[in-house]
């Protein structure tokens, strides 16, 4: 939408004196998207002073209508109703001035005005355009165009791939759009950025979801293989449904030829690194306990388990017999060793026969306490009425075992239960205990005290726990670390193997809980039995309970390569720098990574088994072999081809021997196998990458299993850099959830929600700039109100971008003007251009990308909006078109247009690529053709001529700029005592108290013939005329003021009404308005700019 008729422009124009109704209540409802131009850039201001003087709206509100009382002249306006309506109430302007003039010079000078002009919308109608941008880019090939030709090395960010799984959230939006902010920076610097994005297929959760959505009779007919064929169909749908939403965020990358981890070259390469993990003997086969459900004969996964309410467990209490002390133990008490016991507490009584340890805490106190008799028979069950079922055993009266060991604060607890005194003898730290041993009461074996973690507590039990490393993930690591035997006599179907002795072939959970407690209570060594409520995992599927136990897996060895994988931390960059310590301490701290998996929906571990010993059978040949098939048919030819085909022909005689494994890969070893698969696959990408960009929880995951795998194969990170980012939060800080409600959804952000009044469409752009705008090495906000204040900002550097384009219309390259002649306002806004934009790269190249936003803002409101473009109106609408004054002004702003719209262009790539569409010029390249895009036109090269200015004028101005700021003070002083209307009635005197000041600002004033330099044009008023203190007591202003400016002394400003004549033309006042008899009603310098226009001679304009 532009301008329409001269008439709307004319009304359209005649707002900019109407300050006392813009900025009422009414007027601020109704800005929008279609305010014009100095509505606009008044907006900013208010909000400018509003964050950055902490003022309050009334006192923001007197300064804006200070700045735009002091606005000179026309701007542009859509020709909306809103803004029509508003124009009404207004009747100032030079517009105007001329509209009224017209009435009786037959609209003479109304044509003589230059007023922007361009088809750029200040609506953004990003639900449209996107889109048709986006088409723009694919259409033209320009992402494959920029990979070809740009002249820079290869940069190579490589993708982690999301999960194929549900729709995406604002961390996926996050994530995937600073990976675009640097690839399109990457690209415009000229470096070939080819980003290939990738999907993470395989896994339980996937496997879920098709389980979930089958009845039950479909899923007893389920073969691995259909499983497979719908998981795959699944994640498959999920990539599509992903890509969409990426490719709307304005995500660049090769979306046709993404990676999958599913895909048969892919499966292949991971079987490569698995198979040379193997052969570097980094890969070993090992016991490991699992959650097991005899009931389907299956390991299961903890998304897997259910835990229902009201089971009961048959918990017991036992004593152990301690036969030696440990060295700590306290000297003081050795004398009760004779008939000391440790009593432990446990709600699986089947797992004592794997019981290889007792664990306590190192840090809690622990007492000895002797049974103290008579209270209770403890041959009989028990019933206190409202309390559990409990049986005492004959443990509590075996004379061997008076002296018990327990936690200090449970001893009354236990005294109530086991209905007996406790008289405590001493009492020791858990540290104390370590090493001491006991004797197994149903085998006789002997095994230590050891330290277990912060797992054991005096919530319960008795504070000392059986530790059975094959029946407990806690146990497990504990018996890790003391070097515990692993012991799980139990078989696939629960029950006890040859292994449990007399216990062999009784079901754990029910005969064998209850062999167990007998045999206990036979060997005096069961104190009690209680029935005990509590969480207990049970198969979802086939809703019964569930059991651990220790099987067969395959482990990658950390202890191979763990030093070279620390080494390759301390050489990879981490941003935000902390992120080391993180991944280091992850990876100096784990234990041997599982990586085998009881699933169907993974790749397989291509591994045989010998059918009767069970020995594993892999080489070199046969990893070649298994890659080689899979590369072909993928890795469902493992499932549907038999024994015989997938081994080698070396081994195909023996095939009737052998069975293939049924175990896949843990999906990790997928992800992170994505270096060989894709980085070193594909053309153009490079190993190691440049960078890996993920979630700070990518420490203990892809980053992690990336470098193991990439250490363990090749010896090196494979990544040079890494950054990290947090977690997107809502407004107050809060975790999102569906039960909250306070999930943020990027693509309503995009499009809107069903009420387009409460949840507006803001586009992709306003979403990429919001995560340019966010500190993202912490957590990260988002709501409503930052969406609101993200769309402010951009509708700012939106309408800035407009005014430089709509005020070039009629420029071309030709008309520039050559650096050295360009007045001091330009020179000096070059330099501050120059500045910026060695800023902003700054903050690109450091990945700070919050720089590039606060920044470019401050650039726009600051220095643009509430000084450049300002004072510039007055040369650009009635400077004359082409003056000198108006060229050299089109010079400077062509400038700030072709830097800045490059600038932004890696953050709001279809706000810039907008922009491009309608530069009302040719951007030519180096081989002389037209830049059709603006990723095309690449990084803008700064004039090092603009870096130039002086550090004595850099000086010079800074105390133009406060001198400006004091002497608007004053105006609007003036102004509300009705003194003057507009800043143009005025005439300012300035008096300095530095010399050096007053002489260099006397200095310019007079230079130039153009006058742009003069104070007057700077400060907005007719006439500026700077005093020495002798010549300020000779003056009568009607309005003064005293000020004192940073670093240049004093100074004192007085107000008076200009002299001389209205020029009907420019509004300025000037004693040669009424002295020329062909244009009595206007000023030396419209007089000329008009008689040039009128005469076709090319006189320059002067003042
Ligand atoms: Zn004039």
């Amino acid at each position: 939408m532009g301008l329409t008729t001269a008439l709307d422009v004319r009304l359209a124009s005649a707002c900019c004196r109407s300050f006392p109704c813009i900025y009422s209540a009414k007027n601020l409802n109704i800005i929008g998207a279609n305010i014009f131009f100095s509505r606009m850039q008044s907006f900013a201001l208010h909000e400018s002073l509003l964050v950055g003087n902490g003022c309050n709206p009334c006192t923001a509100n007197l300064r804006m209508q200070l700045i735009s009382f002091r606005r000179p002249c026309s701007s542009i306006v859509d020709s909306d109703r809103e803004s029509n309506s508003f124009l009404k109430q207004s009747a100032r302007g030079q517009i105007m001035a001329a509209k009224n003039a017209s009435k009786v010079d037959d609209g003479k000078y109304k044509d003589t005005i230059d007023l922007p002009h361009t088809n750029f919308s200040m609506k953004a109608n990003s639900a449209v355009r996107e889109p048709e941008i986006q088409e723009l880019w694919e259409k033209k090939q320009v992402l494959q165009k920029l990979l070809e030709k740009n002249k820079g090395e290869a940069f190579t960010l490589h993708d982690g791939p999301p999960y194929a799984n549900g729709d995406l959230h604002t961390g996926h939006a996050l994530n995937k759009i600073l990976k675009d902010i640097i690839n399109r920076y990457q690209l415009l610097q000229g470096r070939k950025a080819y980003f290939v994005p990738g999907w993470d297929c395989h896994g339980l959760p996937i496997e879920l979801r098709v389980l979930q959505s089958m009845d039950a009779l479909s899923r007893n007919e389920l073969t691995p293989l259909k499983l497979r064929r719908k998981a795959a169909q699944y994640a498959l749908k999920t990539v599509d449904e992903q890509r969409i939403s990426f490719k709307r965020y304005g995500v660049w990358g090769d979306w046709d030829n993404p990676y999958l981890t599913i895909s048969p070259e892919y499966e292949a390469a991971q079987i490569a690194v698995f198979g040379n993990m193997l052969i570097n003997g980094y890969v070993y086969r090992g016991l490991k306990p699992v959650h097991w459900s005899p009931s389907s004969g299956t390991a299961l996964a903890e998304a897997e388990l259910e835990y229902p309410e009201g089971h009961r467990s048959r918990s017991i209490f036992a004593v152990f017999k301690v036969t030696h002390l440990g060295e700590k133990f306290p000297e003081e008490l050795k004398h009760l060793h004779d008939n000391l016991g440790l009593a432990i507490w446990t709600t699986t009584p089947w797992t004592i026969p794997g019981n290889a340890a007792i664990a306590v805490n190192d840090k809690l106190i622990y007492a000895i306490v002797e049974l103290q008799h008579g209270l209770n028979n403890c041959d009989g069950e028990v019933h206190v009425p409202g309390k559990r079922k409990q049986k005492h055993g004959f443990g509590l009266v075996n004379p061997q075992l008076k002296n018990l060991i327990v936690a200090k604060d449970l001893i009354s607890e236990l005294q109530h239960r086991w209905g007996v005194g406790l008289e405590v003898k001493g009492t020791m730290l858990g540290a104390a205990l370590e090493f001491s041993r006991y004797k197994h009461p149903l085998d006789q074996r002997e095994s230590p005290v050891v330290i277990g973690g912060d797992y054991i507590t005096t919530e319960s039990g008795t504070g000392l726990v059986h530790t059975a490393p094959g029946h407990g993930q806690e146990d497990y690591l504990t018996g890790q670390k003391y070097g515990l035997p692993l012991l799980s006599p139990v078989d696939h179907q629960g029950n006890f193997t040859e292994e449990a002795g007399k216990f062999a072939g009784l079901d754990v959970l029910i005969g064998g809980n209850d062999a167990i407690i007998k045999a206990l209570d036979e060997q005096y060594s069961l104190l009690m039995e209680e029935e005990y409520g509590h969480k207990y995992p049970y198969d979802w599927r086939t809703k019964k309970p569930t059991i651990f136990r220790a099987t067969e897996q395959w482990f990658a060895s950390l202890e191979g390569f763990r030093t070279a994988a620390l080494e390759e931390i301390s050489k990879v960059q981490w941003v935000p720098p902390q992120g080391e310590n993180r991944i280091r301490s992850m990876t100096s701290g784990r234990s041997d990574w599982c990586i085998s998996r009881q699933r169907s929906w993974g790749v397989p571990i291509p591994v045989f088994y010998h059918v009767e010993s069970g020995q594993p059978l892999v080489d070199q040949e046969i990893i070649t072999h298994v890659q080689s098939i899979i590369s072909k048919k993928g890795s469902d030819a493992w499932w549907y081809l038999d024994t015989v085909d997938l081994l080698p022909e070396k081994y195909q005689d023996l095939a009737n021997d052998y069975r293939k494994g049924a175990d896949t890969m843990d999906v990790w070893f997928d992800s992170g196998s994505s270096w060989a698969a894709v980085l070193c696959n594909r053309e153009g990408l490079q190993w190691p990458a440049d960078l890996y960009l993920e979630g700070s929880d990518q420490h203990r995951g892809w980053f992690q299993s990336s470098l193991l795998t990439s250490v363990a194969t090749k010896g090196k990170a494979p990544f040079r850099k890494v950054l990290t980012h947090g977690f997107v939060l809502d407004e107050k800080g809060f975790k999102m959830s569906k039960s909250l409600g306070n999930v943020i959804d990027p693509r309503i952000v995009i499009e809107g929600g069903k009420n387009q009044k409460d949840e507006p469409g803001y586009g992709a752009d306003v979403l990429r700039l919001w995560v340019s705008s966010v500190d993202y090495t912490g957590d990260v906000m988002i709501g409503s109100q930052i969406l609101r204040q993200m769309s402010d900002v951009y509708r700012k550097l939106r309408g800035t971008l407009r005014y430089l384009l709509s005020n070039l219309h009629d420029w071309k390259l030709a008309d520039r003007v050559q650096y050295e002649k360009l007045p001091m306002i330009d020179k000096y806004a070059l330099f501050q251009l120059a500045n910026i934009m060695e800023g902003i790269k700054d903050s690109f190249e450091k990945y700070q990308f919050y720089r590039f936003f606060q920044l470019t803002q401050k650039f726009v409101v600051v220095d643009l909006s509430n000084f450049y473009f300002d004072v510039a109106k007055d040369r650009l609408y009635v400077g004359g078109k082409t003056s000198y004054t108006r060229r050299s002004c089109q010079t400077v702003l062509a400038s700030h247009l072709l830097c800045l719209v490059r600038a932004i262009a890696p953050v709001l790539p279809h706000l810039a690529e907008d922009v491009w569409q309608h530069l009302p010029f040719q951007y030519l390249l180096e081989d002389g053709s037209k830049a059709e895009t603006v990723f095309e036109a690449l990084w803008p090269q700064i004039n090092e001529e603009w870096k130039s200015f002086s550090k004595h004028d850099t000086a010079l101005w800074s105390a133009i700029l406060q001198v400006r700021t004091e002497v608007n003070k004053v105006l609007e002083t003036a102004r509300t005592n009705k003194l003057i209307g507009a800043s143009l009635d005025a005439k300012v005197f300035l008096q300095f108290s530095d010399e050096n000041l007053s002489a260099n600002l006397k200095c310019m004033s007079a230079s130039g013939d153009s006058g742009v330099d003069k104070l007057r044009r700077i400060l907005l008023t007719s006439q500026v005329q700077i005093l020495s203190l002798e010549e300020r007591e000779t003056v009568h202003a009607s309005f003064s003021e005293s000020f004192s400016l940073e670093e240049f002394g004093d100074l004192w400003v007085g107000i008076t009404r200009a002299d001389g004549g209205k020029c009907e033309r420019c509004w300025n006042y000037s004693s040669a308005v009424g002295s020329f008899q062909d244009h009595p009603s206007l000023c030396k310098r419209c007089h000329s700019v008009v008689n040039v226009l009128y005469s076709s001679t090319k006189v320059e304009a002067s003042v």
